[in-house]
């Protein structure tokens, strides 16, 4: 396909929230046709669409099939692909739109949850060859039995970089109500800095610690195929963030975010004995009841005992807390405790590779607010703390200050 220059743009939910918000984003596809690009456009359900929609099966039911569930949820994105249609068509500029059954974006059959296996680009190629501008319904797709299946909420982004990459286009723009990504949440932090690089493994890291900004499986598609997401407004023509490989990137932070979780709970199991086949009983049984473990930390005591203590979601604390009671007497333990009120504060950075010191300067910084960390947690380019909820915000406000804003002067 040498012979298109192929721009392929995702608009999410606020961004076509209104007649008058499609008919903006027409006019700035009309700046990219008239530049010469053909352009590919996947959207979102106009603003709380996908929402709304949840809300109605739950009132018909407790358990909506999932079948139907993908059905319902995939009627929203069908009214803005022909709204935005109609708004280019208004402006003089011709195309199409095509639901994800209509260009064979085929999936897996997991209802609500399924993954892209492949993408037909015949159609779209003819189209865009035709000089139309050609306009997808993100977050679904078809089975191999022609059900609609979707991507999980927030799938269109993943719509988007799955048609970059069967259209082999190395950039794709995702536009979005924010300026793009940003070291730490602006409610929290006044002034956070806008990234204009940052790495696809931060981003997933960001997003697993609790910033997320785009959908998880995007920017995995867009790690293995190589393509360069840039994250911004589509109500302004600023430059956004750019998620790329990071072997490419000029501006590298040591830590390029804080993020807080506060969705999670901790449970402390004491005085277990020392020896193997504890925690896989503890973590087994956890399993089999589908509930999600997140940080784990083990301390060992004396006379051969230890202690364990891990997080939780919170809205599975009572059933956690539970089935470790059930464990308690099998296992000797002397206490199961429960604490609700906890936050998982992270920083992330790719810098972190390279730089002495970081985990001791954050729990400094901590330290100094009085702040104790109940359990510490690293990975290759994050630290996370468990600390008490009511220093969330201090405990992003100093460790963004210590990195950020001195790195900044
Ligand atoms: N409309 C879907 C949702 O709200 C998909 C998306 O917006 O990406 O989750
Ligand atoms: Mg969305």
């Amino acid at each position: 396909m040498p012979d298109l220059r192929i721009m392929v743009q995702k608009y999410g939910g606020t961004s076509v929230g209104s007649a008058e918000r499609i008919k903006a984003v027409a006019e700035r596809i009309k700046t990219y046709v008239k530049n010469g690009f053909s352009v590919v456009v996947v959207v979102s359900a106009m603003g709380k669409t996908t929402d709304e929609l949840v809300s109605l099966a739950s009132q018909i039911t407790a358990q909506p099939s999932s079948r139907e569930m993908d059905m319902l949820l995939s009627t929203g994105e069908q009214v803005s692909i022909a709204l935005l249609a109609m708004a280019l068509h208004e402006i003089g500029i011709d195309a199409i739109s095509y639901t994800g059954s209509q260009i064979k974006v085929l999936t897996d059959g997991n209802f609500t949850r399924a993954k892209i296996e492949s993408i037909s680009t015949d159609r779209i190629m003819k189209s865009l060859r035709e000089n139309k501008v050609v306009i997808v319904a993100g977050f679904q797709g078809i089975d191999n039995e022609e059900n609609i299946t979707t991507l999980g909420r927030g799938g269109s982004d993943t719509s988007a970089v799955a048609l970059a990459a069967v259209l082999r286009t190395r950039d794709c723009e995702i536009y979005t109500d924010v300026n793009g990504v940003y070291t730490a949440d602006p409610r929290i932090i006044g002034q956070p800095i806008k990234l204009s690089q940052v790495s696809y493994d931060e981003m997933l890291e960001l997003a697993r610690l609790g910033a997320a900004v785009l959908h998880s499986r995007s920017v995995e598609f867009a790690k293995k195929h190589n393509i360069r997401l840039h994250v911004r407004s589509s109500f302004n023509y600023e430059e956004g963030t750019i998620v790329m490989p990071k072997e490419e990137m000029m501006e590298k932070y040591v830590i390029s975010g804080v993020t807080a979780k506060r969705d999670e709970a901790k449970i402390t199991i004491r005085d277990i004995p020392d020896r193997p086949g504890i925690a896989a009983r503890v973590f087994g049984l956890l399993g089999e009841n589908k509930i999600y473990v997140n940080m784990i930390v083990q301390s060992t005591g004396k006379d051969n005992k230890a202690s364990v203590s891990f997080t939780v979601l919170k809205s599975d604390l009572d059933r956690a807390v539970k089935l470790c009671e059930g464990l308690k007497k099998e296992l000797g333990a002397s206490a199961v405790e429960a604490k609700q009120n906890i936050a998982i504060v992270s920083a992330v950075g790719v810098g972190m590779l390279s730089s002495y010191g970081v985990a001791g300067k954050i729990f400094q910084v901590l330290s100094e607010q009085n702040i104790n960390i109940e359990m510490i947690s690293t990975s290759e380019i994050g630290i996370s703390c468990v600390i008490d909820d009511v220093y969330a915000e201090l405990a992003q406000k100093v460790i963004h200050r210590a990195f950020i804003d001195m790195e900044q002067q």
